[in-house]
């Protein structure tokens, strides 16, 4: 019965450890084809702040705006989020 246990036990973290690592390679997108580019248009943003608060490795605040540091699967997740809807998903035009 301890056996079985112990090998249960060793087959569940076994299997979050491989889970754990899979999932952190898939959250970045690391094809350019996937999403060109997420950006912040500035002149939607009310610096709430709600996207660093809920993404702080996603956004941060450089110069007085709010850059996004890099195509992640949360900076898309932020897209939905903001309250203004100034966090875009596409090529920036400016
Ligand atoms: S959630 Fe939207 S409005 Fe608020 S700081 Fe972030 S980008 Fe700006």
């Amino acid at each position: 019965m301890a056996v079985r246990w112990v090998l249960t036990v060793i087959a569940i973290l076994s299997m979050s450890y491989i889970t754990s690592y899979l999932l952190r390679r898939s959250d970045i997108i690391q094809s350019k084809d996937d999403v060109s580019e997420v950006y912040v248009d500035k002149g939607k943003c009310i610096m709430c702040r709600l996207c660093i608060k809920n993404f702080p490795e996603s956004f941060r605040v450089e110069s007085g705006r709010v850059k996004v540091l890099g195509v992640t699967v949360d900076a898309i997740n932020a897209i939905n989020k903001c309250p203004t809807k100034a966090i875009i998903r596409g090529e920036k035009y400016d």
